[in-house]
């Protein structure tokens, strides 16, 4: 029985795809192959279907999977595994456990919002931590239970209609949450606890250069995802969400030279 279905899953995924035209025909055997992968994504059988239905593209990355529906841009499966392959080329076994919780990506494409993907349709009317709806937001970190992570297409392309205005990788933001959440080891997270806690007694990174309190300090988990945009270069320094006293990398080095050292042992330099 699990033999048929994943024979029906395969079949229907390759006429789909062929569907686009002759022009796809390479492709069509890229996402063949890219479907097993997938059918092993959960255990559930509705999560199967939805995923088959949804998600035409793919792009395996040493292991996690890059995928969109069929309107993404192909490029956007390259340029998606560039960043994820950056950040995770410092720890395999950060990786390993990625791998295992299935902490995929997502390319939200340009005509969709993220309550079109099939593993955010419950949040349409949920709003997140700070308020805003899910339905606007441009992407969001993997977590247990919905371990992708998301981004969409407009920012990781910089598009004309980037709600970021090329400022900022959104991408680096959200997956730096699934390497916290889903990747690190538990000792791992225990360092950045503290570290946040420090960082929070100096009382210096509280408030952004308008003295509204900062995004980045709200938590420790914003705290590690602000601090690792900053690390890669792709957070904007005039953005209302982080303190100017850390924008860059030589500015955590010489502010927080703990959490310098820290995020030294999680990515490369
Ligand atoms: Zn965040």
């Amino acid at each position: 029985m699990e033999n048929l279905f994943l024979f029906i899953f395969l079949l229907n995924t390759t006429v789909a795809y062929s569907n686009e035209g002759p022009c796809k025909e390479h492709e069509t055997e890229k996402i063949a192959a890219a479907g097993e992968e997938l059918d092993s994504v959960t255990g559930k059988v509705i999560a199967k279907l939805s995923l088959t239905e949804f998600y035409k593209k793919s792009k395996e990355i040493n292991g996690l999977i890059v995928k969109g529906s069929v309107s993404i841009e192909d490029i956007s499966l390259v340029k998606a595994g560039a960043t994820i392959e950056k950040m995770l080329s410092k720890r395999e076994d950060i990786r390993a456990r990625m791998i295992l919780n299935r902490a995929d990506i997502v390319v939200i494409a340009k005509s969709e919002n993220y309550c079109d993907i099939p593993e955010a349709r419950n949040l349409r009317d949920v709003k997140t931590f700070d308020g805003r709806s899910f339905c606007d937001i441009c992407g969001g970190g993997g977590v247990p239970g919905r371990p992708i992570t998301t981004v969409c297409e407009d920012n990781l392309l910089k598009t004309t209609k980037d709600p970021y205005f090329g400022t900022e990788d959104i991408l680096t933001h959200e997956f730096a949450h699934a390497i916290h959440i889903l990747g690190m080891e538990e000792r791992d997270k225990t360092s950045l606890t503290n570290l946040y806690n420090k960082a929070k007694e100096k009382k210096i990174f509280e408030k952004n250069y308008k003295g509204e309190p900062t995004y980045m300090m709200a938590n420790e988990q914003e705290f590690f995802a602000c601090l690792s945009a900053a690390w890669f270069g792709v957070h904007n320094p005039k953005s209302l969400s982080v303190s100017q006293e850390l924008v860059n990398r030589n500015s955590i080095r010489e502010k927080l030279p703990d959490m310098y050292e820290f995020m030294k042992t999680i990515y490369p330099e």
